[in-house]
């Protein structure tokens, strides 16, 4: 989003509902057509030679992709969006910002995709991370080094929800000019806004709560000042990690919808955190808006909700598959944030990789599952779950 169009339409100032649906491209400026055009379209006429036009090859800008990189950038507060072709796009593009030699402090439970991307494939590169439990300080600072130049957050983890400090590890961060990223996919700039916080770069897999409709697959960033923008807009078009313009179009639909879709999923799960919480066969429930949830305090600090990914331990491996295999109403499936639930199994699914003691450490046991609730009716969805708990 140019300061021009900020000014002009005085977006900035409204209500995070009135955003989605105004956000400035919803009406096409040619036509009046009620949605963004899709302009499919790999390159530009230059009328004039000397005066080339706004987008010139659709690598290096699309009116469309455009739309939402200034949607989102709206969404978050900050400067500029940037859309990738999956969350890891963005996540690795982002990560680009380093150089080899240099250090980067992770969260420890961080998203398994980017664990990944760090420990077998930045490492040959020559950028070493090291990760540590954030909602510890004391382990985040204990872990700097001379050549430390980035700190990555993601909270609530996944599937645990740890909650870090967001302000405090910024503010450290800032201190040492490290530069400072966030994984927001969890919270989504309805509940939750880094770059309020002092976040450098906000990162989304728009696969989940964002697409919300377990049917795209993308990414999208969004910078905190014009030249980490710029840096980024540099490595987005070097990569040529964007994102297609249909799926451009697809993810503005599903986004217009986000708040009415959070507001359902998250009045449901707090039913289901409840309901799984008072039950003598349910080892543990994780949920942000539980009383005796670790870093509520914190969480409540700097978000205005908890979420619709409940998880909990129903004891052992055995009664996990029992329920998997019994439940009729979820998608049984890896992802999260649709408008159908969707359960999964994190130790033989998103975590399968992660050797079993470091598992059991982060209590990531064999009896876990993530619930992510949808817009299904609660009663139903409870009434499913119980008869699969049963057996
Ligand atoms: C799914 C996910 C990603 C990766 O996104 P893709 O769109 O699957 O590439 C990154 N972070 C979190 C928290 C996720 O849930």
């Amino acid at each position: 989003m140019t300061e021009h169009n900020k000014e002009q339409n005085g977006h900035d100032a409204r209500k995070f509902a009135t955003k989605l649906l105004h956000f400035g491209s919803e009406i096409d400026s040619a036509t009046g057509a009620s949605s963004v055009p899709i302009y499919q379209a790999s390159t530009f006429h230059h009328e004039d030679v000397f005066n080339p036009p706004v987008h010139d090859y659709s690598r290096s800008g699309n009116p469309t992709r455009q739309a939402l990189e200034d949607y989102i950038a709206l969404l978050e507060g900050g400067v500029r969006g940037f859309a990738y072709s999956s969350g890891m796009a963005a996540i690795s593009s982002t990560f680009m910002m380093l150089s080899a030699g240099d250090h980067m402090i992770v969260t420890e439970d961080v998203y398994g995709g980017t664990y990944r991307l760090l420990t077998s494939i930045l490492n040959r590169h020559g950028i070493e991370s090291t990760f540590v439990d954030m909602t510890d300080l004391d382990q985040v600072k204990a872990a700097l080094k001379p050549n430390t130049k980035a700190v990555y957050m993601e909270t609530p983890s996944n599937p645990t929800l740890k909650i870090t400090d967001i302000a405090a590890v910024t503010a450290w961060a800032k201190e040492h000019d490290l530069l400072t990223m966030l994984d927001n996919t969890f919270m989504t700039p309805y509940y939750q806004r880094p770059i309020e916080h002092g976040v450098d770069i906000v990162l989304h897999s728009a696969t989940k709560f964002l697409g919300g409709h377990s049917d795209v697959l993308a990414g999208l960033a969004v910078a905190r000042t014009p030249s980490i923008g710029k840096a980024l807009k540099q490595l987005q078009n070097g990569l040529g990690t964007v994102l297609g313009v249909q799926e451009s179009w697809l993810l503005m639909r599903g986004m217009k919808t986000l708040q009415a879709r959070m507001n359902h999923s998250e009045q449901s799960a707090a039913v289901l955190a409840a309901w799984l919480n008072g039950r003598p066969d349910i080892e543990r429930v994780y949920y942000p808006g539980l009383l005796d949830h670790p870093g509520r305090e914190i969480h409540e600090k700097q978000s205005t909700g908890y979420g619709a990914v409940v998880s909990f331990d129903v004891g052992s491996g055995e009664r996990a598959k029992q329920v998997l295999n019994k439940v009729r109403i979820p998608l049984v499936a890896v992802s999260l944030g649709a408008v159908e639930s969707i359960l999964s199994y994190p130790a033989m699914m998103s975590h399968a990789a992660m050797p079993a003691e470091v598992r059991q450490e982060r209590g990531i046991t064999d009896g876990l599952l993530r619930f992510s609730v949808g817009l299904e009716d609660i009663d139903d969805l409870i009434a499913d779950l119980d008869q699969a708990l049963k057996g």
